[in-house]
């Protein structure tokens, strides 16, 4: 397909519907219409979210109605077609989606804070949230806002620039916790997704070391190929004995917690130095524990980052374009959309080693 160039676009598409919880199936739906400020995309690679499952399971605050719900939010496609008033992409562009779209009228929104737009859930306010609150990608074609789209460059392939929103969930999360210093010493616990792109663009922002603890040695593999000085595997070795060990007893400038789980969440204050940062990245399911004494008294600073915000996606595309932030080591599987039922069995049940597993409409 050339750029400019008017393509057949077909009545109906095949999607994957959620008809119930737990019930996910392939039906054929209307091709969506985009309506003002939007495009319509071929979607060409979606990558399953850590959140896509419980999503599945028990739907999402103000889902679209079951039988008509689309899931699935991290994802590339070309666009085919654009409303009257959309100038900003054109047919035929290579473009990737992140799943937020601010209402563009709260405080938060005209702030640029889109991803905790006040009006969220709120369609009739111009909110979107594809894949959560409004229909998303596991589909043939979607129709997503210009305010969501980002251009890829050619040296990005579809499927690695399905998991740019993840990297931009990373760089949001640097950019709340004010960065790295240059020399400083970045603990990043948890090495799915997030905690392996975390190290990478650690070591992208200058840090001296990056050292990375998790349980599964396998992962541990990845983030060593990925350029972590000091792999930790916290079944075999106490992950606070060895930061003390590693930083003469002071602790790490900054920790970025990945785990999504209360204990390492919690153990999170026990890596960092005084005065030191941690950045919370996970979704954390259960309350967690937190010594508030330590955090006033050791002046540590606190942050952590929803999702993909601020734009951050964007600074992600020269990294990913460069070779700077390699993600090819994540996209572990590979399935059609026939198949979407195998591609989540292999992702929750991490069959082969699963990290990051696309889907190709
Ligand atoms: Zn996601
Ligand atoms: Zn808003």
């Amino acid at each position: 397909m050339r750029r400019g160039e008017t393509v057949e676009i077909p009545k109906t598409m095949k999607a994957a519907v959620l008809f119930n919880y737990g019930d996910l199936r392939l039906a054929e739906r209307p091709v969506p219409i985009p309506g003002a400020g939007e495009a319509l995309l071929k979607v060409a690679a979606v990558a399953i979210c850590g959140s896509d499952p419980a999503i599945i399971a028990k739907g999402w605050p103000g889902h679209p109605p079951l039988g008509e719900f689309i899931p699935g939010h991290e994802f590339t496609g070309t666009v085919v077609a654009v409303a009257p008033d959309v100038t900003e992409v054109k047919v035929g562009d290579r473009v990737a989606v992140e799943p937020h779209k601010g209402c563009g009228r709260c405080v938060n929104c005209l702030r640029g804070l889109y991803t905790t737009c006040l009006n969220y859930g709120k369609p009739e306010k111009g909110h979107r949230h594809y894949g959560f609150s409004s229909n998303g990608a596991y589909a043939e074609y979607a129709a997503c806002h210009v305010n969501t789209l980002h251009r890829l460059p050619e040296a990005i392939s579809f499927e690695e620039g399905a998991l740019l929103t993840t990297a931009g969930t990373v760089l949001y999360g640097y950019e709340r916790v004010g960065g790295v210093m240059p020399g400083e010493t970045v603990v990043v616990t948890g090495p799915g997704a997030l905690g392996l792109i975390s190290a990478q663009a650690a070591r992208i922002l200058g840090a001296g070391r990056v050292i990375l603890t998790g349980t599964r040695e396998d992962r541990l593999a990845v983030g060593r190929r990925m350029g972590v000085d000091i792999a930790i595997n916290a079944r075999e070795t106490n992950v606070r004995d060895a930061i003390m060990a590693l930083t003469d007893g002071i602790g790490a400038d900054l920790v970025v917690e990945c785990t999504g789980q209360a204990g390492p969440a919690a153990e999170a204050l026990d890596l960092v130095r005084k005065s030191g940062r941690i950045s919370f990245n996970g979704i954390y399911h259960e309350p967690v524990t937190l010594q508030l004494n330590k955090i006033v008294q050791w002046n540590l600073l606190i942050t952590g980052p929803k999702a993909e915000g601020m734009w951050n996606t964007d600074r992600a595309i020269p990294l990913m374009a460069g070779g700077r932030l390699d993600l090819k080591p994540l996209i572990t599987h590979r399935f059609p959309l026939a198949d979407i039922n195998l591609a989540f069995e292999t992702f929750t049940g991490r069959a082969g080693g699963a990290i990051k597993v696309i889907v190709n409409p």
